[in-house]
C-alpha cells in the first residue's frame, strides 16, 4: 500500500502539526478483514498527527485511498446485521430529528449504506432513497434483506441523475482518507437548502479522553478523526451552514458490548438472551451534526 507523509493538516492545511497516537498496525500486513464494522481488535490504530490550528486528527503517512477503497470493496462482515436491532434504534431517532427539518417526501442519499438498515427506515418514514455501498457483500445483504439496490462504489464513482433534498453520512466520514474531496462531492449532490446528517466519533470526547489508547473507536477501519471545532470548519468550507450539533448516544445488545469488551466471551452459550437486552451506551462520544447547504 502507498502510503504518503503530510507536512501540513489536509483539513486547513495549518503547518502546526503535532503527533497525537503511536500507530500500532503494519499497513502493509492489513487485508479486507481489518476493516469489519464489527471489528473487535479495539486498540489497533494508525499513526495520528492532530492539527493545533483546527483540531483534526488524521493518520499520517496518510494510506492511499483507492487500497482503502478496494479493502471496502472486497469486505464482508457476517457479524454485522445481528445488530439491526440496535442500529434500527438509533436510526429511528435520526429519522425523527431530520423529519423536523424537511419535509418526509424529500430525495435521500445514505453514503456507506452497509446493509440498507437506514435506507429502509427512511424509505418506511416516506422519504425517496437511494444508497451507495463499496462492499458487494453488504450491498447483497441489502438486496436480501430489504430488497433494495444500492450503487455499488465510492460517491466519487456515483454520477447522480438528481439532486437530493437529504444526504446522510452515518459513520462514514472516519473512513475516508480525503475528507475534504468527500465533502465537496456530497455538496454537488445536493439541492440549495438541502440537508446533510453527518455521525461521527469526537475525539475530543469525555470517553476518548479517560480511556486513552483503548478508545473503543481506535481501529484500522478508522482513519481520521474529528472533533466539533474541526466538524464545524470542514462544514464551513463547504458552504454548509449548522442547524444542530448533538452528542449521540449508540444503543447497542448486551452481547454485542460484551463480546467487544471481551473477545473471549465470543461463541459462548449465553449469547441468544443476551441479544435481546438493548441498553444505550450513555457514553455521548459521537457528534450528530445537522448542516443545510447554503443557497447561492
Ligand atoms: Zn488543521
Amino acid at each position: 500500500m502507498k502510503l504518503t507523509v503530510l507536512d501540513r493538516c489536509p483539513l486547513c492545511h495549518g503547518k502546526r502539526i503535532v503527533r497525537f497516537k503511536k500507530g500500532t498496525v503494519d499497513p502493509q500486513a492489513l487485508g479486507s478483514a481489518d476493516f469489519k464494522i464489527t471489528d473487535s481488535h479495539y486498540g489497533s490504530r494508525w499513526t495520528f498527527d492532530s492539527c493545533r490550528d483546527c483540531g483534526f486528527v488524521f493518520a499520517n503517512p496518510v494510506p492511499d485511498g483507492e487500497a482503502i477503497a478496494g479493502f471496502y470493496s472486497a469486505l464482508a462482515d457476517e457479524e454485522y446485521s445481528q445488530e439491526d436491532e440496535g442500529r434500527g434504534r438509533n436510526f429511528t431517532l435520526i429519522l425523527e430529528r431530520l423529519g423536523r427539518l424537511v419535509p418526509p417526501s424529500s430525495s435521500l442519499l445514505d453514503v456507506g449504506a452497509a446493509s440498507g438498515i437506514f435506507l429502509n427506515l427512511a424509505r418506511g418514514a416516506g422519504y425517496r432513497g437511494t444508497g451507495i455501498e463499496p462492499s458487494a457483500a453488504l450491498a447483497a445483504d441489502a438486496r436480501r434483506l430489504y430488497g433494495l439496490e444500492l450503487f455499488r462504489g465510492t460517491a466519487e464513482q456515483f454520477v447522480a441523475e438528481e439532486k437530493f433534498g437529504v444526504v446522510t453520512l452515518l459513520d462514514v466520514l472516519e473512513h475516508v482518507t480525503d475528507p475534504n474531496a468527500l465533502l465537496a462531492t456530497l455538496g454537488s449532490f445536493l439541492l440549495p437548502g438541502g440537508v446533510l446528517v453527518i455521525v461521527t466519533p469526537d475525539v475530543s470526547s469525555l470517553a476518548a479522553r479517560v480511556m486513552g489508547g483503548r478508545w473503543w473507536h481506535y481501529r484500522v477501519a478508522h482513519i481520521n478523526f474529528f472533533n466539533r471545532r474541526s466538524l464545524e470548519r470542514l462544514l464551513a468550507a463547504h458552504d454548509f451552514e449548522i442547524v444542530q450539533v448533538r452528542r449521540f448516544a449508540w444503543h447497542f445488545s448486551l452481547h454485542y458490548l460484551l463480546t467487544r469488551l471481551l473477545p473471549f466471551l465470543k461463541g459462548k452459550p449465553l449469547q441468544k438472551s443476551l441479544k435481546k437486552l438493548h441498553l444505550k451506551l450513555q457514553l455521548f462520544d459521537s457528534l450528530e451534526v445537522y448542516a443545510r447547504k447554503k443557497e447561492k
